[in-house]
């Protein structure tokens, strides 16, 4: 596992250089060594420009900012580059985007929101992940993959809904015992059917404040989005480690997300990761003991 950390402690941070001109890169990474930073996570969100069509590849950016880094002695800490979706992507398998919890499907936008169920989405990462790994695997100063990013959130899509249902049935058996478990004989809930399971949503059983009528439904909704996403995490990790037998894998954790249930993720990861998000907008109120 320590196969280039030896003893140094690693400083440092997420660098997308692919995100400004590239004539500043060499005096930034000579900055950046002056303030003794060694190590850059790289490659976070570059899908549009690793794949600028759908199997066409272009790795040319990511080399130079390799071959950077490499020559001012950085370690690198390699992300898959799958937690945003190109435009392509999504405008050829529109139902790769997630659905929220009104029904309303996401189009190309922001970050983090693919369906975690879409066999699209599952088949376009595993060809992306394969050609990174195929390519970086052997970098001598590899220190980490780093796979996709953030993971959390859920996803309430057809895809999903039925998903769900495979998974109920693997963790109840028979749809008496989920009917005990989710006490669904309130409001007529009781379930003769396991197609008729829906994902807990406005649409279906939450109300408009976002609490459920059946708590043991929405809870396990969370738990099978979080077993939806750790398997996505799970793909890449083993795609990775048919080419790379060695270098550490993670993702990066926050704090105890709610939607994902870390205790079970943490034994799928090399070593933890964690993001933090100081809270720049508490204030500290001090006042003098005799005011109180
Ligand atoms: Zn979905």
């Amino acid at each position: 596992m320590d196969k280039t950390l030896g003893q140094q402690m690693l400083f440092g941070g997420d660098y997308n250089p692919e995100q400004w001109p590239e004539n500043s890169w060499e005096s930034d990474i000579q900055l950046l060594q002056q303030a003794h930073i060694n190590s850059a996570t790289i490659n976070v969100f570059s899908w549009a420009l690793l794949e600028p069509a759908e199997g066409q590849f272009d790795f040319t950016k990511l080399k130079k900012i390799i071959k950077l880094l490499t020559k001012y002695n950085f370690k690198i800490v390699l992300a898959t580059a799958t937690a945003a979706l190109p435009a392509w992507l999504v405008r050829q398998y529109p139902a790769v985007g997630r659905v929220n919890p009104n029904g309303i499907q996401q189009q190309h936008g922001k970050r983090h929101n693919a369906c975690p169920n879409n066999p699209d989405f599952q088949r376009l990462a595993s060809q992306l992940v394969t050609q990174l790994a195929e390519r970086f695997a052997n970098l001598p100063n590899l220190a980490y993959w780093h796979i996709s990013n953030e993971y959390g959130g859920l996803c309430y899509c057809d895809n999903c809904a039925q998903a769900f249902r495979d998974w109920l049935q693997v963790r109840y058996g028979d749809i008496d015992t989920l009917n005990s478990a989710w006490n669904s004989h309130f409001w007529s809930h009781t379930y003769t059917d396991w197609i008729d399971i829906l994902p807990p949503m406005r649409t279906t059983d939450l109300f408009s404040n976002g609490k459920p009528v059946l708590g043991g439904a929405a809870l396990d909704y969370q738990r099978f989005q979080s077993d939806s996403l750790l398997a996505n995490y799970t793909m890449e990790r083993d795609i990775i480690r048919q080419f790379d037998a060695t270098t550490p894998m993670t993702t990066n954790l926050m704090g105890s997300q709610k939607d994902l249930d870390y205790f079970k993720w943490a034994p799928e990861m090399d070593i933890i990761s964690w993001d933090n998000y100081p809270a720049t907008t508490l204030r500290l109120v001090i006042r003098p003991c005799n005011t109180i």
